[in-house]
Formats: C-alpha cells, sequence, structure tokens
C-alpha cells in the first residue's frame, strides 16, 4: 500500500492511498486502524504533502564508505546519529531555500524508513516490526557549516532542508535497492542500499536503544557517494528504484 497526505483546493489536508494514479481517502489513523475509501481523484489533481508528520528526525551520517571517504572520513564502529528539527520539513511539491548564511548547500539521496509503532530497545531480527514502510528523502545539507561547526544541527536544521515523499510503501523491500540523484537532469549519486555499513534492521535497534520511537518517526538511513552543490534554479530528484521519485525545485531565499 502507498500511503500519501494530499490536499484539494479548499479542503482540509487528508491522509490517502494511492491505486496507479489514483487517490483514495484514508479514514482513521494509517498508524492503526483505518479503512481505504475507494481511490477515484486523479493523482495530477490533487497536493501531495509530505506523507506523515514525524516528531522527530533521525539521520545517520557516513553510512556508506565511498561517501564517507569523499569528504575525507571513514565509516564510524557504531552508527553515527543526529536529528532534523520538524520545522525543517518540506514535501515532494516544495521548494529547497538556500539560506544566506550558506555559500554551499548540497543534496544528499537517502532511503528512509518511517516507523509505524512505538517502541524502544528494539532487537535488530524485531526492527521489522516497528517499520511501517519506506519513502524517499533528500537531507539537505549546508557542507560549509557543517564543515565549521562542531555540531551539526544549523548545517542540518534550516527550514526546507528535510524533504520526503511522495509516499511510504508498507511493501518496499530495502535489501537491494537503487538510489540515484539527478540535479536539473545531470546525474549526480548512483548507489545500492546493499552497500550500507549499518543496515534498517541494526539502525532502528541502535536508535531505539537511545530514545523511544514514535509512530511517523523517520530514519533517514544515510547517503551513498556523490554529493554536491544545489544551485538557485535547479531542480533536484531523487529516485529509489521499486519505491519512487522524490523531486523539489531550489531557490535562493
Ligand atoms: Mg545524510
Amino acid at each position: 500500500m502507498k500511503i500519501i497526505r494530499y490536499q484539494t483546493k479548499n479542503e482540509p489536508i487528508k491522509n490517502g492511498w494511492l491505486y496507479n494514479d489514483m487517490v483514495g481517502e484514508v479514514e482513521g489513523d494509517v498508524f492503526s486502524e483505518f479503512r481505504r475509501l475507494d481511490a477515484e481523484l486523479p493523482l495530477a489533481s490533487v497536493r501531495l504533502l509530505a506523507p506523515c508528520k514525524p516528531s522527530k528526525i533521525v539521520c545517520v551520517g557516513r553510512n556508506y564508505l565511498e561517501h564517507a571517504r569523499e569528504l575525507g572520513n571513514e565509516v564510524p564502529k557504531v552508527p553515527l546519529i543526529f536529528l532534523k528539527p520538524p520545522s525543517s520539513i518540506i514535501g515532494p511539491e516544495d521548494t529547497i531555500l538556500l539560506p544566506p548564511q550558506s555559500s554551499q548547500v548540497e543534496h544528499e539521496a537517502e532511503l528512509v524508513a518511517v516507523i509505524g509503532k512505538r517502541c524502544k530497545g528494539v532487537a535488530p531480527d524485531k526492527a521489522k516490526k516497528y517499520i511501517l514502510g519506506y519513502t524517499v528523502g533528500n537531507d539537505v545539507t549546508a557542507r560549509d557549516l557543517q564543515k565549521s561547526d562542531d555540531q551539526w544541527t544549523r548545517a542540518k536544521g534550516f527550514d526546507t532542508f528535510c524533504s520526503f515523499g511522495p509516499w511510504i510503501d508498507t511493501e518496499f523491500d530495502p535489501a537491494d535497492a537503487l538510489i540515484t540523484c539527478k540535479v536539473s537532469g545531470q546525474p549526480r549519486q548512483m548507489g545500492s542500499t546493499r552497500d550500507m555499513a549499518f543496515n534498517v534492521s541494526t539502525l532502528v535497534a541502535y536508535v531505539s536503544s537511545v530514545m523511544t520511537l514514535e509512530p511517523g518517526d523517520l530514519i533517514f538511513t544515510g547517503t551513498p557517494s556523490g554529493v554536491g552543490p544545489l544551485s538557485d534554479g535547479d531542480t533536484v530528484s531523487v529516485t529509489i528504484d521499486g519505491l519512487g521519485t522524490l523531486e523539489n525545485k531550489v531557490k535562493a531565499a
């Protein structure tokens, strides 16, 4: 099932599901009890929003060897985690704004796991039970500020720096999926999720050993090599084979 959040003109925001290119409303809570209504609205007639509202966004740094090396780092011995604030979230039809404080804003194409049930201290072999599904993410980063600051809160936390969507796919298999990123049509990143240093189950276990995860919380699982700059006027698109494409325009703030 593909889960979306959407809006049509003058209507409140709704949860929905996708059947081919048709949208149906979902009544109830997509994380527990819900009912799917008939899919009778064309996808092109709705505005897609970020597909859930996380209480927190946990990200993993340097989870692909080639990417760690391209920035002069090694893969850490245990997962390196940091947070992005919910205020940085944008959806698949929103624009990434380049803040004046940075002259080097970059894309990071990532597979994102969406937590389905509250959990703490999950064992790796039980982690799948707590994942609702997967979505496509862009962990937008002010690389110059990431290098100058010890903590990454500023570099990772600007408004519009957390794009994810266009839907949550509850049937996607994260074991070996191709992740690519293009900027204004030019290929930038290509990698497979099989090359993660720490796989999704290990990451859920590790993060949940630190903090309680809530339904809708996100785990950005790290980016493969090929990160690079975004400029005013660009369009950045992240594709994960079998999952979908997330595309955003880029503008100077
Ligand atoms: Mg990242």
